[in-house]
């Protein structure tokens, strides 16, 4: 029986005259390329991903990605991308939401602070917290 055909259509639009290899579509050198085609969609679907997760999303795929990093579940050059692409999203992110992350004056609770104020004035005289007159200095006679 005759092995099927390479079914990858050449730039001339003319189908490859190459045999296709046992149970692949593609002939030897095409089917690697199939696959270099496939990781690359893959990867770019990945990066998508990331660009679109929100801070809970990325932190539980980081952690997800050391896990799988420690457990060698993850090539180290796709845990490197990924490392890469979610610390870009993590700026990102921080930069979007700058009031989220760190309070604004007006929102702390203060009321500690006075309170500490209120058991210094009355425990030391308001007099020692006072500016001190300035007194001339007088030269010795
Ligand atoms: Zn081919």
């Amino acid at each position: 029986m005759i092995p099927p055909i390479c079914s990858w259509i050449l730039a001339n639009e003319q189908q490859c005259a190459q045999f296709a290899l046992r149970g692949r579509r593609f002939c030897r050198a095409h089917d690697k390329l199939a696959r270099v085609e496939q990781t690359n969609r893959e990867t770019r679907a990945l990066v998508g991903q990331i660009n679109a997760s929100d801070l809970r999303t990325l932190i539980l795929r980081l952690l997800d990605t050391l896990d799988a990093v420690v457990e060698h579940r993850v090539s180290p050059n796709r845990a490197h991308l990924i490392f890469q692409v979610s610390f870009q999203r993590l700026e990102e992110l921080l930069d979007e939401a700058p009031t989220a992350a760190v309070p604004r004056p007006e929102d702390l609770d203060l009321s500690s602070l006075d309170a500490m104020m209120r058991d210094l004035n009355r425990l030391y005289p308001a007099e020692s917290f006072a500016r001190q007159p300035k007194t001339p200095l007088t030269p010795h006679q």
